[in-house]
């Protein structure tokens, strides 16, 4: 299955900040209590003022290190080996941890010999817990969850319960030397050094991984976080009827159901799977989520270079990939339907450019026409009331903006009404009624309603107002002439009836670039298809700026030739961006 594609690239930039607060070093903290049932850290103290006592210091201060005091105090308190390298302030460059420590161990024996025996005498070093003794268990822990996946570059982090970093945090202050390393940070350092030479062709990094291997020390166990792999690339959607991501079934939202043939899905294929599955097998990861440079209908058709997108493979097992043989495996299993081009690697940031772009695009459009009245063409130009209202201010809730607004978008329409000329049915109309129903329309407008059928016609004829003249239908240079003189021109847009549930209800300012190789034919029916093809800005509904959509969008094709435009199909060609 494919993950919820994110709805805008804020949703991305949250999902990095969750991945920060892994990969730093304060993540994950919980509130757990690990150490219940150690002893309080009264009795440390009191044991403490003894041993101040005996120094013959001052009562109130406890050595700390570096000083001579200090490190036999952490002895005694069965400080470990790693925690005395990292705390006692001794460590030089290029020793590890241990060697430091014991280093600090020896002196302080040399002087105290019965302090030999401290670390079994107190055999739970108050600093990490005797974490340090399962840093080789760790180590083998994260090469063992590893070794299915090709990787580059791995992080280490690890979860602390939180009051165990307190109370570390508030030890070390207190006793170890000045600037000392914090317990997690040591900690993944050990883990990382044990690594590295089991680790061929693997780099240990701070950001951007491949795998992020996050140990939790309460469990001892080790969670893998596997980045995912993005691919970029162009498709042609060759064949309509097409979505372009994945659309659950309505009957069964996807569960899978007779209507579905149990696949869960409203259309057999999408071109996130068309391009994805074959993917997920070329580098074995569990699912896949689609992010297209938007989008088009399920009807229309994506020609020219074809439109920009990056495919996400989460959890993948193989990273490496050649460009060609990738879209060579996946133009094959589409089998003509979808095509992709310009394959390369991608990142995570990529995904919120692609989102980001608004891209003017180039539509081929085609549509029939039909004889239009004066009524039909007073609705098409009836005035857009361009009022400016900031919708903003008017509703107090927030309303998040979304890609494709401009700030200069929020115009809110206010009804006007259209002042349509009273017309009455024309006499092909009343011709083509039943008798019963001229009988009906006589009364309902107070005519005598005796007669033969042609009596009845005449009569309401001659009481209504005249039916609205009609057009003639435009010649072929006409048709040409206003397609050609579109290059320029701005139109008015209120969103579409048909996207009004899910965009809120506004009038956009949108331009038509370019309106170029109109042709006309005559189909087998004997009527005249119109064709051509034009560029627009984002954000612009094409089919709308065809036929007019009941005088929503203006100025529009039908009005401008006069005539109503039925629209056949629409196809984007070129998106003119990357
Ligand atoms: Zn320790
Ligand atoms: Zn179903």
């Amino acid at each position: 299955m494919a993950g919820k594609e994110p709805d805008t690239a804020e949703d991305i930039d949250d999902d990095d900040d969750d991945w920060m607060k892994y990969a730093n070093t304060g993540f994950g903290e919980t509130d757990y209590s690990l150490w219940d049932d150690v002893a309080p850290v009264e009795e440390d103290v009191e044991h403490a003022v003894e041993v101040a006592m005996q120094l013959g210091t001052h009562v109130e201060e406890i050595p700390r290190a570096p000083s001579a005091a200090g490190h036999k105090y952490l002895v005694r308190q069965g400080t470990c080996d790693a925690c005395l390298g990292r705390v006692g302030g001794k460590r030089m460059y290029g020793q590890s941890l241990e060697e430091a420590g014991l280093g600090v161990r020896t002196s302080v024996v040399d002087q105290d010999p019965h302090l030999e025996n401290a670390r079994e005498e107190a055999p739970l070093c108050p600093f990490c817990e005797n974490l340090f003794e399962e840093v080789d268990l760790l180590a083998d822990l994260i090469h063992e969850a590893m070794a299915p996946y090709d990787l580059s570059r791995l992080q280490l982090g690890a979860r602390f319960p939180k009051d165990q970093m307190e109370t570390e945090e508030d030890l070390r202050k207190r006793l170890g030397a000045g600037g000392s390393d914090p317990l997690k940070s040591s900690l993944v350092e050990q883990i990382g050094a044990r690594l590295k030479d089991r680790l061929e062709g693997v780099a240990l990094v701070n950001d951007k991984p491949d795998i992020l291997a996050l140990i939790d020390v309460l469990t001892l166990t080790v969670e893998l976080d596997i980045r995912a792999v993005y691919v970029y690339g162009r498709y042609r959607k060759l064949e309509r009827g097409i979505p372009q991501t994945r659309w659950p079934c309505r009957a069964c939202k996807g569960r899978g159901c007779e209507r579905c043939d149990e696949t869960g899905l409203q259309y057999k294929r999408s071109v996130q799977d068309l391009v994805g599955n074959p993917m997920l097998e070329v580098f074995e990861g569990t699912e896949h989520a689609f992010h297209g440079m938007g989008r088009e209908d399920i009807d229309v058709r994506c020609l020219g270079r074809g439109r920009p997108f990056v495919l996400e493979i989460k959890e993948p097992k193989k990273r490496a990939f050649n460009a060609e043989k990738l879209a060579e495996i996946i133009n094959q299993a589409a089998n003509g339907s979808v095509e992709v081009s310009s394959i390369r690697a991608s990142s995570r940031s990529e995904v919120v450019r692609i989102k980001d772009t608004p891209a003017e695009k180039s539509y081929t459009i085609r549509f029939t026409i039909e004889p239009m009245n004066e009524a039909e063409y007073a609705v098409l130009t009836a005035p857009v009331d361009m009022t400016k209202e900031d919708v903003q201010q008017r509703s107090k809730k927030r309303r998040r903006q979304r890609r494709g607004d401009k700030n200069a978008d929020r115009t809110k329409p206010l009804e006007a009404p259209i002042d349509v000329p009273a017309t009455g049915p024309s006499e092909a109309e009343l011709k083509a009624m039943k008798k019963p129903e001229l009988v009906a329309l006589a009364e309902q407008h107070g005519l005598a309603k005796n007669g033969k059928k042609d009596e009845l016609v005449a009569r309401i004829l001659a009481a209504l107002p005249p039916a609205p003249a009609e057009f003639e239908l435009p010649d072929d240079a006409t048709i040409l002439r206003v397609i050609e003189g579109m290059n320029g021109l701005k139109l008015a847009q209120r969103t579409p009836e048909r996207v009004a549930h899910r965009r809120s209800d506004l009038i956009r300012k949108r331009t038509v670039f370019e309106a170029h190789t109109p042709f006309i034919e005559v189909n087998e029916q004997g009527q005249r298809e119109i064709e051509f093809t034009l560029r627009c800005e984002s954000g612009t509904y094409v089919k709308e700026t065809v036929h007019g959509d009941s005088g929503r969008t203006q100025p529009c094709v039908a009005a401008l030739i006069k005539a109503k435009c039925n629209v056949l199909w629409l196809d984007v060609g070129d998106i003119h961006a990357d």
